[in-house]
């Protein structure tokens, strides 16, 4: 007779040990994404075309993991829009469906849609200085659309009950500080069109030439940071760089092959660099045209801060103290940064 194979029991050190939270948010990312429907969510709409094409031609995310910063921001997130609802009222997470793009909105509370963003310390100050990324126009505009014209998906709401929506707001709340920013606008339908616009010429593409034919938005991994968070980054991209095969090279390099990609992509350097240098001089000039002065101007405002005299190490005269006193400075190995130079090559004779 065969005996049984047990599994080993735990010893009392492991049934002690604090359960770790880092896997059980792998373990529901990886349940999210088994569930994921394959549809286009009207939050990626105006971001990327490639990872729409993606997600239209039911590809499975390469790297579908969001970790623990993101499970934090999706509490925080939900937490929040229970207590606007407490206290104001309305529906929070409202299911929408379309034909071509689904979407859960943050909040309605008629006449307006609301969509939350929950950002980092540097997210809020690029909203604070850029304003706010058309595609999250988008986002609203599109939730706006759906409840007005009863594309929703929700059992608090009969099938087809068209929604009173006259505008849209996105409220962005900085996940350091807890201050929050608010920015609001009619509903546009010249938006919403452009909004579904772009998503029927992501769906005509991977239609007629493939997904491979749809351009990508974004620059790749170490350049753009929708990419590092992107769950179809290895698809992409491909694997990461393996240093001892493929020594110093990066995922983009992959798309420099031919002579004219080698040519292109160093004028493309070369481009970039000149408008770069032009820009600079552009904006410290205005910069000085500022000095002195601060307050409201138009749509923006100018503040100055900093200049403040403040103690710092003197590098030097502490590794200086330190040989005087006979100490060994305290070093570490590091390895330098890769520079690139791009010349004009001496014309011929
Ligand atoms: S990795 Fe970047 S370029 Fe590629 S699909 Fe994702 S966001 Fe788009």
């Amino acid at each position: 007779m065969t005996a049984a194979v047990l599994p080993t029991r735990p010893t009392a050190a492991e049934r002690r040990a604090a359960p770790s939270l880092a896997a059980a948010v792998r373990d529901l990312d990886a349940r999210r994404a088994r569930s994921r429907q394959r549809m286009i969510g009207a939050s990626e709409v105006g971001e990327c075309r490639r990872r729409a094409a993606y997600r239209i031609a039911r590809r499975r995310p390469t790297n579908p993991r969001t970790g623990l910063p993101a499970f934090l921001g999706t509490e925080l997130h939900r937490g929040v829009l229970r207590a606007l609802r407490r206290q104001y009222g309305g529906l929070t997470e409202v299911a929408l469906a379309g034909e071509q793009v689904k979407g859960r909105c943050d909040w309605w509370h008629a006449p307006v849609v609301e969509d939350l963003k929950t950002t980092s310390r540097g997210g809020f100050e690029r909203v604070l200085t850029r304003g706010v990324p058309a595609k999250h126009w988008f986002q609203v505009a599109l939730y706006a659309w759906l409840l007005r014209t009863g594309q929703t998906h929700d059992r608090r709401l009969p099938v087809g009950t068209e929604c009173g929506v006259e505008g849209v707001r996105l409220r962005y709340l900085s996940r350091d500080s807890g201050e929050d920013v608010v920015f609001e606008a009619d509903y546009d339908p010249l938006l919403t069109a452009e909004a579904i616009l772009w998503l029927t010429e992501v769906y005509a593409t991977v239609e007629d030439d493939g997904v491979d034919a749809v351009p990508r938005d974004g620059f790749g991994p170490g350049v753009d940071a929708m990419c590092d968070w992107c769950p179809f980054l290895d698809l992409c991209w491909g694997p990461p760089v393996d240093p001892e095969t493929e020594g110093d090279l990066s995922r983009q390099s992959r798309l420099t092959v031919t002579e004219e990609d080698y040519v292109e992509a160093v004028e493309d350097y070369d481009r970039w660099r000149a408008a770069e240098g032009e820009a600079r001089r552009h904006k410290e000039y205005a910069r000085e045209r500022l000095r002195g002065r601060s307050g409201p101007a138009g749509e923006l405002h100018c503040e100055w801060s900093g200049g403040n005299v403040r103690t710092q190490v003197d590098k030097d005269a502490a590794v200086e103290r330190l040989v005087e006193l006979g100490e060994i400075v305290p070093t570490r190995r590091t390895r330098s940064p890769r520079s690139i130079r791009v010349t004009r090559a001496a014309s011929a004779e």
